[in-house]
């Protein structure tokens, strides 16, 4: 395959600072990550293409090579490195410093973590779980037994992957580096190239004897019960992370993560505003006229609030404290219980009932004056807030 030009492959200029080179190659690196783009070929020959381009652009030395001779007058040259023939996880252990290591990837499946060879360890892949959550349960918290199919350790040879009580053996090929060296003649001189050894894949050992269950995977499909705490105050969309409790890795690497992710059930009583609660109270008329002593629920049963004679609706009673508690680092501190008062007017009277009430307009205290319109709007305002 012919090679496209390595600025080209980067977008950069050819007269590129290092910074731009840098910036380019971080943004295709990502846009390409094998991790956003599972099973993509195409996505992945373009991250390898990319981490060769920057392998060469980066280098200084190299770089002056390329301008001068092109690709050819790389061959055989640097380090080793040949985007085609590499795993992802060594172009990652290769640029990790521009990554900040491996951490923006950690969900990434397979090898992690330390990755020089002979020390390296699968990671298992993490699981992602919907969980519906009623509105109580956000109030108090919960702890959720689940069931989940996912890899597990083999039962039979407790993850080794060895049959019996085989053991691994230092790979014959690389001696238990995980990599092999090879000498190659070029027009630069002897040039020495490494890459991961073929038999072990990088390992440093293998397994001779495989375990007859996992095929020396040390992992199996099976079924896990899994407690699930989920602490109070969470919202919809909002992801819960339970570390080590996602698919076991293949020979007692480190087991993913269990993402959880919060569906919130519409309560029937409560609307959710933040961390406040909000109930809508329905005052009578004699109630909001006359004051009144009414019982309302709470996240915690029932609570007596007192109505003050007069009320109007639309008034707000704040109940300090009696919402939603603050989550850590979600900013919101615990929520209150916020009334909103709200009066019912009946639609349909006796005629014994509307004489009543026409009654009542005869009494300028139920006619609001010019000035009370005023207050009891700007009132309104505020209660908005
Ligand atoms: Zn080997
Ligand atoms: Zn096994």
């Amino acid at each position: 395959m012919e090679k496209r030009d390595f600025y080209e492959v980067l977008g950069v200029e050819k007269t590129a600072s290092d910074d731009e080179i840098k910036r380019a190659y971080k943004k295709m690196a990502i846009k390409y990550h094998p991790d956003r783009n599972p099973g993509d070929k195409v996505a992945e020959e373009k991250f390898k293409e990319a981490a060769e381009a920057y392998d060469v652009l980066h280098d200084p030395d190299k770089r002056a090579r390329y301008d001068r001779f092109g690709a050819e007058g790389l061959n055989g040259a640097g380090a080793g490195f040949s985007g085609q023939n590499m795993d992802m996880d060594d172009i990652f252990s290769m640029f990790g410093d521009i990554f900040g290591g491996h951490a923006g990837f950690s969900g990434f499946g397979g090898f992690s973590g330390n990755s020089q060879a002979g020390q390296r360890q699968y990671r298992g892949s993490d699981m992602r779980v919907r969980m519906r959550l009623s509105l109580k349960d956000i109030y108090t918290g919960i702890s959720k037994k689940i069931k989940l199919k996912k890899y597990v350790t083999c039962p039979e040879c407790n993850g080794s992957g060895c049959e019996g009580h085989s053991q691994m053996e230092t790979c014959p090929q690389c001696h238990g580096s995980g990599y092999v060296n090879k000498v190659r003649q070029s027009l630069f001189g002897m040039m020495q190239t490494q890459s991961v050894c073929p038999t072990c894949q990088g390992e440093g050992s293998i397994i001779k004897n495989k375990c007859h269950h996992c095929h020396g995977e040390g992992v199996v499909m099976g079924e896990d019960v899994v407690e699930i705490k989920i602490p109070a105050g969470v919202s919809n969309d909002m992801i819960v992370n339970v570390p080590g409790k996602g698919n076991a890795a293949r020979r007692n690497g480190v087991p993913g993560d269990i993402q959880v992710m919060i569906e919130e059930e519409e309560d029937t009583t409560f609307i959710r505003d933040e961390n406040d609660i909000i109930y809508n109270l329905l005052l009578s008329v004699p109630q909001a006229v006359l004051g009144d002593t009414v019982t309302i629920p709470t996240m915690e049963g029932k609570a007596k609030i007192s109505i003050e004679p007069g009320t109007q609706p639309g008034k707000v009673l704040r109940l300090r404290g009696k919402g939603l508690p603050g989550i850590k680092g979600y900013g919101n501190g615990t929520g209150d219980l916020v009334v909103k008062v709200s009066v019912y007017i009946p639609e349909r009277l006796t005629s014994e009932e509307k004489d009543t009430v026409k009654s009542l307009t005869e009494s300028d205290n139920f006619t609001p004056t010019e000035s009370l319109r005023k207050t009891i709007s700007e009132k309104f305002k505020t209660f908005f807030d």
